[in-house]
């Protein structure tokens, strides 16, 4: 059946055409990973490469990440496409708090993931969104390519759907 092909050994085919699933937290995990709800939060030329994810070339939706939401409360992935400033900080981590359980943070560029260009002798811009919010993933590049980002929400799907927790996801040592 396609349950058995989704979770090998965990959905058993019953006569009659029922199926018994052995593990719920697979089940709940495998939903969870393929309904990632990304919040719509761009602040500069990274949020470009951002938004043309959606278009017809790289088409999202075809992973699940296509249901984008204007309100924190209904999204569980931030996807950080941008340089953060100061005053936009709490404006962050506000939002942050705001989204739904479990929640993850992907840091899309050199000036989410430490200042980028603007790292040295500025004094209006935050050197790392993770100074004020907790990151899971980071994608290098300034702005990355729409490709590097399916790539990052893919590995992170895939890591939700094996069960790790985002301490976990975290505690990973990027992948060369
Ligand atoms: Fe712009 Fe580069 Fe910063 Fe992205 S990393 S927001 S492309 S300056």
């Amino acid at each position: 059946s396609q349950g058995n092909e989704q979770f090998p050994g965990q959905v058993h085919d019953l006569p009659g055409g029922g199926i018994l699933i052995s593990s719920f937290n697979d089940l709940i995990n495998w939903a969870r990973s393929n309904s990632l709800w990304p919040l719509t939060f761009a602040t500069s030329c990274c949020g470009i490469e951002m938004m043309s994810v959606a278009s017809s070339k790289y088409d999202f939706s075809r992973f699940g990440f296509e249901v984008a939401r204007a309100t924190p409360r209904q999204a569980d992935v931030i996807i950080i496409a941008g340089t953060i400033v100061n005053k936009m900080a709490p404006v962050l981590k506000r939002l942050y708090d705001q989204m739904a359980d479990p929640k993850y943070v992907i840091a899309m560029g050199a000036c989410a993931i430490s200042g980028g260009p603007f790292f040295y002798n500025t004094y209006s811009v935050v050197k790392g969104a993770d100074h004020v919010i907790p990151v899971d993933v980071y994608i290098p590049g300034c702005p990355p390519r729409p490709e590097a980002l399916l790539h990052a929400l893919i590995t992170l799907q895939q890591k939700i759907k094996s069960g790790l927790t985002r301490e976990q996801i975290r505690a990973e040592k990027p992948q060369s």
